[in-house]
């Protein structure tokens, strides 16, 4: 196993650290420094600067407009991104729909989706889980009846997140009744604005509105509109759902939260000295910085192997699992650093006659937003129980 990194690739972690060191606004540098969420206008703002830089779509291949980046590269950039405190662009186009669209998709939906994609033109919604299918999500019932060339879709997709804000949706629907679940699923995509289609908030517990129900209600879209054969839909949900696990253990963002924390134990007093003079306090803390560490290491042992063209395995999903544990785990941490105040909300929040100053050390109010909203890191993106059930049939099979 080699864990160094080639002069070249050093070479390119400097050019990236200066990037996004003189690139990121200063707005959008200090929101996501306090935990708060985004306004899609600042989204764009951003995913338009890493376009304009080339550098939207590392993991595209480079005839269609992405970077063609090795793995070690994408690994580079990433760490490089969380580090620097910069927003980790949206995944729905870049990389769920895009990757499948390039590698199904037909001429025509390549040359209209792709560069609306990397431009952040389209914002685009997944629409796989229904209230009756989430990690059995072959047990979608959303139905596609095909009317000449055109389908009709009826159902409701469920937990859809930004949905509020999308212009596009890809959807999982049944086009037919076959034996196995897996079969008679097709792929579409679907406009927005097509009449039938009904976005309702959900607000989640740290109370603002990032999911939402989505209903469709007869609505009639082109055939054309398909991604792969009909009924073959299974095979881009997997191919997707794959991909959506890429740099889930988000190393970089975990390191800055390690120097918040550290700062935040030097500037608040416990008992009348720093809690960072606590001894349980910086037990724990250096505990999390070697977790921290050692899931770096797991993910660069996966990054060798990847490299070595090794097959994909299950460090993905342990990767998911313990990525995931541990931003819980220093998000709960920081609550505790920040005793009464990580009670305080954030600047923002939708309260009706809100207008107290802020309280509490500054720039910490989003913590307590970020702390409640992580609790769902463990559930979507397949949840942990699942990535086990997959570490459990892959390393059985092997035995
Ligand atoms: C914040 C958030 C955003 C989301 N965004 C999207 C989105 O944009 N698009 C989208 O399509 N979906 C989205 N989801 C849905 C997400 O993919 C599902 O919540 C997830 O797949 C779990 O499905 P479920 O909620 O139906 O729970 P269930 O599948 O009903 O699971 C309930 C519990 O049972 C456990 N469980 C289920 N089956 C097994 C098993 N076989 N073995 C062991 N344990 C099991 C689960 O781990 C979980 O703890 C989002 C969810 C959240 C919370």
């Amino acid at each position: 196993m080699d864990l160094e990194f080639s002069a070249e690739d050093r070479a390119f972690r400097d050019e990236v650290r200066e990037f996004f060191a003189t690139a990121l606004p200063a707005d959008i540098r200090d929101k996501v420094e306090r935990g708060l969420s985004l306004t899609k206008d600042e989204i764009v703002r951003w995913q338009r600067i890493l376009y304009d830089r080339g550098w939207i779509a590392p993991h595209w291949p480079k005839e269609y407009g992405g970077c063609g980046w090795n793995a070690a590269r994408q690994y580079l950039f990433n760490v490089e991104m969380g580090l620097a405190g910069a927003p980790r662009p949206i995944p729905f186009g870049l990389n769920m729909v895009g990757p499948v669209i390039y590698t199904f998709g037909t001429p025509e939906q390549k040359e209209f989706h792709l560069p609306k994609i990397l431009r952040s033109e389209i914002w685009w919604a997944q629409g796989y889980s229904e209230p009756g299918a989430g990690s059995d999500l072959a047990s979608l019932s959303m139905t596609a009846r095909r009317e000449g060339d055109e389908y009709i879709l009826n159902g409701t997709k469920l937990w859809t997140t930004m949905a509020h804000w999308a212009d596009w949706i890809f959807v999982l629907a049944r086009t037919s009744r076959e034996e196995k679940p897996q079969q008679g699923i097709s792929f579409i995509l679907v406009d927005m604005t097509t009449p039938g289609i009904t976005v309702e908030p959900i607000i989640t517990i740290d109370g603002f509105h990032h999911v939402n129900q989505v209903t469709f209600e007869d609505v009639r879209v082109p055939v054309a509109g398909r991604v792969g054969e009909e009924g073959k839909g299974w095979t881009c949900a997997k191919f997707l759902l794959a991909n959506e696990r890429q740099a889930i253990a988000d190393i970089g963002a975990k390191k800055r939260m390690l120097t918040k924390l550290k700062r935040l134990a030097l500037g608040v007093s416990r008992g009348g000295r720093p809690l960072a003079e606590d001894a349980d306090f910086a037990r724990r803390l250096a505990d999390l910085e070697t977790q921290v560490m050692a899931l770096e290491y797991t993910e660069l042992r996966y990054l060798d192997a990847q490299m070595r063209g090794a097959e994909r395995g299950f460090e993905p999903s342990i990767l998911k699992i313990r990525g995931t544990e541990l931003q819980q785990a220093l998000s709960g941490l920081y609550m505790e650093a920040l005793g009464q105040y990580a009670l305080a909300y954030p600047e923002g929040f939708e309260e009706p006659g809100r207008n107290e100053p802020e309280i509490g050390p500054p720039g910490t109010q989003g913590g307590i937003a970020h702390f409640l909203f992580s609790r769902a890191a463990t559930i979507y993106g397949g949840s942990n129980e699942i990535q086990r059930n997959i570490i459990a049939k892959i390393l059985l099979a092997a035995a």
